[in-house]
């Protein structure tokens, strides 16, 4: 560390705190701490202003599924950023990017998709999501279908649409919620299920079964849709049991209502199958694709719609009336097609499932033997852990003591990006991770699990 760099990362912190409104941040906090520059990255490994190397288990933000670096990434972004930097999909025109980009994606996903509108990001595609399904039930000459069903804590986007989908409390109350849209329970075993001794499977019927209550109670001629994350995301890694999602197929089929499923952190490999809802073995009509789709390295998002609303919009519909500028981006969408092929050159999604997946989940669960541990579950490349007080109890800390918080300090002072989630602490690292990189985060895990629990002991907390 060298004194340029001190003072550079001063100015910086100084200017950013003065003119950046960060996403989801408390200004005041931040510009009394300084934010964390971070100037440079490569592999699974980032570095800031200071020179530091950091672990990043969470992959930027759930997106960087073929790691920092790839140079086909780049090259392809040069490419087309010589040869066509922009153009629109508006008004009858199209290119060669997104139309091959639209061929591969129909190649991927489940047969049943066969159509993909291109967004800029995940919320634009749930907003797409919620007009589509209205739309479509307009179509069909049901147009009081127009409720939407999600879940408590599932996370959909933060457009007006996007956050009113996702399930947080904290969000709805800044702007409020657009109508027609309700939520129910998440499948929380460990909140839910465990305290009254179901199994986990006995409990995934009952969790989905709320889904049915739901239905009932607005009226079934009402509902348009159902939307979830397969493993809900941002909610804090929560993997359902393995008979939540048949049943709540079933369930959307008893009342012919349409699933949506948010592939935008599950899609693309990260649970070792191109998608989420092949994991589950669930059959959606719409998808949400984002994130891995170009490993976050330019932004884009998209809808995967299924043959039963794509021919009514295309058959019966006539003009669908929305859009947005960057539908189709030539260069984000040439960045993902580099990204696809990388995955399937690299054979990405079958080291998920067969290697670097199971791997990371026999190293998770060792961590079950650790004190400040309740609960450990993954799924693919996607881990969380439940910090708890007793052990033996299972009792929670106090939220107010914000335990997650303290023990995600700890990964930030010892060069892993981990996140809290509550008081759970949670991965999603790289799919390109090697074993030998799944021990060195395993490692940093647990002496960042050990310093929290002494200061635990060292503040009396426990
Ligand atoms: C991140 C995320 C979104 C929103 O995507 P943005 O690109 O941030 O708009 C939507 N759904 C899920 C499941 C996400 O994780």
């Amino acid at each position: 560390m060298n004194t340029v760099t001190q003072e550079s990362t001063r100015q910086w912190q100084a200017a950013d705190a003065q003119h950046f409104l960060h996403p989801f941040t408390d200004h005041a906090g931040l510009a009394r701490k300084g934010a964390r520059i971070i100037t440079r990255a490569d592999n699974i490994y980032l570095w800031d202003s200071e020179g530091n190397k950091i672990l990043d288990a969470m992959s930027g933000l759930w997106c960087v599924n073929v790691g920092y670096g790839q140079q086909p990434l780049i090259d392809a972004a040069t490419r087309q950023m010589k040869e066509l930097p922009f153009y629109n999909t508006f008004f009858q025109t199209s290119h060669p990017p997104a139309i091959e980009l639209a061929e591969l994606l129909a190649q991927v996903t489940p047969p049943q998709f066969q159509h993909v509108f291109f967004t800029g990001s995940g919320s634009e595609g749930n907003d797409t999501i919620v007009r589509m399904v209205r739309r479509y039930w307009d179509i069909k000459g049901e147009p009081a279908r127009k409720v939407i069903i999600s879940r408590f804590n599932g996370y959909h986007g933060s457009t007006m649409a996007g956050s009113s989908l996702s399930g947080m409390k904290g969000m709805h109350d800044q702007g409020g919620v657009i109508p027609d849209i309700t939520h129910i329970e998440q499948p929380h075993w460990f909140e839910h299920g465990r305290p009254q001794n179901l199994s986990r499977e006995d409990f995934g019927l009952i969790a989905a079964g709320w889904l049915e209550t739901k239905i009932l109670e607005v009226g079934p001629e009402r509902v348009a849709a159902f939307i979830g994350e397969p493993v809900q995301g941002a909610g804090g890694v929560m993997v359902p049991p393995s008979t939540y999602w048949p049943e709540i197929q079933r369930i959307c089929d008893k009342y012919g209502i349409l699933l949506v499923s948010d592939e935008v952190i599950c899609g693309f490999g990260r649970t070792g199958h191109w998608f989420g809802c092949e994991t589950m073995d669930v059959k959606p009509d719409l998808m949400t694709i984002a994130k891995g789709i170009t490993s976050g390295y330019v932004p884009l998002g998209g809808v995967m719609v299924g043959e039963r609303v794509a021919r009514a919009l295309i058959d019966e519909g006539g003009e669908f009336n929305h859009g947005f500028t960057y539908s189709g981006h030539p260069v984000a969408c040439a960045v993902a097609l580099a990204n696809i092929r990388l995955i399937q050159q690299l054979d990405l999604v079958r080291h998920v499932r067969e290697d670097i997946g199971p791997y990371l989940a026999q190293r998770f669960a060792e961590l079950a033997d650790h004190p400040l541990v309740g609960e450990v579950q993954s799924c693919g490349m996607m881990g969380a852990v439940q910090l708890v007080k007793d052990k033996a109890a299972s009792t929670l800390f106090e939220p107010d003591l914000e335990v997650g918080m303290l023990c995600r300090a700890h990964c930030f002072g010892n060069g892993l990006i981990m996140r809290a989630v509550g008081d759970r602490m949670i991965v999603a690292p790289p799919l390109v991770m090697t074993r030998a990189q799944v021990d060195e985060m395993m490692a940093l895990i647990r002496r960042c699990l050990d310093l929290t629990l002494a200061e635990l002991h060292q503040r009396s907390w426990l």
